[in-house]
């Protein structure tokens, strides 16, 4: 999968911000953006630095901490949260970031991607998680150490492996509770400690659909901030047993053909691309 092309990461604050940075500003995992017209037409702009500076200048809305995030294509980018607000400032709204994912170009929903994580690690690493006195981010990289312990903390990453698993000319699909009605996707699950992402794969499977898997092969890798995964891809293909479902993570799970396939998950996800790239071997 392809990652944030033309995107250079830094984290000390430049001195001054240039005219035409953008601005990720978050209440909680919601992101402000500007609203284009005509409105209701669900277009969406990504902020300049400038505007929620002047905004915050204006007392229409609080920064309460920023970070920045590097360059995209030479241009800065920062990340910023802001003080909770009864209504957005006219012309802007809040969304959550799955829900800006048609609305926004590939590069900004990805940078967006990074933002939101980098934001809610800062708010959350304010007091050092073994002696409690507050920590500062240290020196060029993006972590923070503590001057009493000598603790250092990154950002927490993690690891969820995403396999498909094929039979010939089937794939096996699988929904959960959570998902959009009809929708079907791959399966995934988290990786433990101590374990190989190998491994992962063929306990996750086993578990939610009770098939054992062999032939496992790397696919690609997605970052996934709902909350700070990195989805790791696998296809792999069954080597022996029938479904039979967890009844918790998993409520139906089935072997599809190309021709009747259910509905899938979205475009952008490294679930849609597994499955896609099945499709195009047909
Ligand atoms: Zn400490």
């Amino acid at each position: 999968m392809h990652g944030l092309q033309g995107f250079i990461p830094q984290v000390a604050l430049p001195d001054d911000w240039a005219a035409d940075a953008l601005a990720f500003p978050f209440v909680d995992r919601e992101l402000l953006v500007a609203l284009e017209a005509p409105a209701g037409d669900n277009r969406v702009r990504v902020l300049q630095y400038e505007e929620v500076e002047a905004m915050h200048v204006e007392g229409r809305l609080s920064i309460k901490r920023r970070q920045f995030l590097g360059t995209l294509g030479g241009r800065q980018a920062y990340s910023l949260e802001l003080e909770p607000f009864a209504e957005a400032p006219s012309g802007l709204g809040l969304h959550n970031l799955r829900r800006l994912v048609p609305m926004l170009s590939h590069d900004h929903f990805w940078l967006a991607a990074r933002a939101v994580q980098i934001v809610a690690w800062d708010r959350d690493h304010q007091f050092c998680g073994r002696c409690g006195a507050g920590i500062e981010v240290h020196g060029g990289e993006r972590s923070k150490h503590c001057g009493r312990c000598q603790l250092t903390v990154y950002p927490r990453i993690s690891p969820a492996v995403i396999v498909l698993v094929e039979r010939g000319d089937e794939i096996l699909l699988a929904r959960s509770p959570h998902f959009l009605p009809g929708v079907y996707s791959t399966l995934a699950g988290f990786v433990e400690p101590g374990e190989t992402l190998e491994s992962t794969v063929r306990r996750e499977i086993h578990e939610e659909v009770g098939v054992t898997v062999q032939n496992i092969r790397y696919f690609g890798s997605q970052p996934w901030p709902f909350p700070n995964s990195l989805m790791i891809g696998f296809r792999a293909d069954h080597a022996d047993g029938d479904i039979v479902i967890d009844g918790v993570e998993i409520e139906a799970a089935g072997w599809f053909r190309r021709d009747s396939l259910p509905k899938l998950p979205f475009k952008l996800s490294i679930a849609r691309a597994l499955i896609e790239a099945f499709l195009a071997e047909g």
